[in-house]
């Protein structure tokens, strides 16, 4: 531990806090995290916590989603700057007018949108849930946003559905294209494949399994095989370099550098600078209108219903 970790740690036990961080963020942030997940496994730590305060190491979608299932908890996102391109492809007013043309259809919205948009939801879910939220439905039509990449992995797992996509991606999983993937199988042809379902149709059509970030942890686990060419976020690359050393991983990015993809800006956004100033001057801290966070709520509680 570092000094900065040190007092990241001694202030976190004086205030009563508790550090949720994403798959995605920087090592020195994990080292000092209560809990390191995907968005849903933090969503249920943040529920259940009784930490005075939530220090949330993740994007601003999902310190609100910790805020609106929590709300008695102080919740701080650490950078200003960690926001998410893929939850600003719709807004609530957008997916108010997509609904009005399919007045039947329930919408499931990914977690990777704005409180404001989940507040217009029928029933939210993650990359982990997806299949069965869908499945769970009784429609035969779904409107699903705003990433259209899952949206497309959910249909053909599931072609009894009619699911109608919105046009949304992450930038950062979209970077990851069929040549550069294709590229790197050729270095490392007995490598199993495993890809992130934000990833284009294309890219995971080539690969052995399409899974969540704790999915790929899951599946790397299980698996008989030494060698994985992993399609996410490098975050997610490191937590698995750490958990299996005996294990060799290849990210999608090669053979470009890591700074031009497969790293998030938003989410390496968070340091232990702004986690230590988070913690000292209890910033930023995550405020919902409470109108919003209600609609909110009930959509995030019914995907908790479906899945716990
Ligand atoms: S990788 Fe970054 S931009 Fe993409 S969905 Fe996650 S937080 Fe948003």
């Amino acid at each position: 531990m570092n000094e900065l970790q040190q007092q990241i740690l001694e202030l976190k036990r004086t205030k009563n806090a508790v550090i949720l961080a994403h798959s995605y963020q920087i090592p020195e942030i994990k080292q000092i995290a209560d809990f390191t997940g995907d968005s849903y496994q933090l969503a249920v730590q943040a529920k259940n916590t009784d930490a005075e305060i939530i220090v949330f190491c993740g994007v601003h979608f999902m310190a609100e989603t910790a805020k609106i299932i929590n709300p008695k908890r102080t919740v701080l996102l650490p950078s200003l700057d960690a926001g998410c391109a893929l939850a600003d492809e719709i807004t609530a007013e957008q997916l108010r007018n997509w609904k009005a043309k399919f007045p039947s259809a329930p919408v499931v919205l990914y977690i990777n949108s704005t409180a404001a948009a989940k507040a217009e939801a029928d029933v939210v879910c993650t990359s982990s849930n997806a299949r069965k939220i869908v499945q769970s439905l009784p429609n035969h039509q779904i409107l699903m946003a705003p990433d259209k990449n899952l949206s497309n992995v959910i249909a053909q797992e599931l072609p009894e559905k009619d699911i109608i996509a919105w046009d949304g991606v992450c930038p950062v999983h979209q970077d990851i294209t069929a040549e550069i993937l294709e590229s790197v199988m050729a270095k490392y042809p007995t490598a199993e494949v495993v890809v992130h379902p934000e990833c284009r149709p294309e890219v995971c059509k080539n690969a052995d399994a399409v899974l969540s970030t704790s999915g790929m942890i899951d599946y790397v686990e299980q698996s008989n095989a030494t060698e994985f060419i992993i399609g996410t976020e490098q975050g997610l690359i490191d937590t698995l370099i750490e958990k299996f050393p005996q294990k060799r991983f290849f990210p999608t990015h090669e053979p470009k550098s890591c700074d031009e993809s497969c790293v998030c800006p938003y989410m390496k956004s968070n340091n232990l600078d702004n986690v230590l100033l988070a913690l000292k001057n209890m910033q930023h801290e995550i405020v919902v209108e409470e109108s919003v966070r209600v609609g909110a709520k009930r959509s995030i509680d019914r995907m908790l219903e479906i899945t716990i």
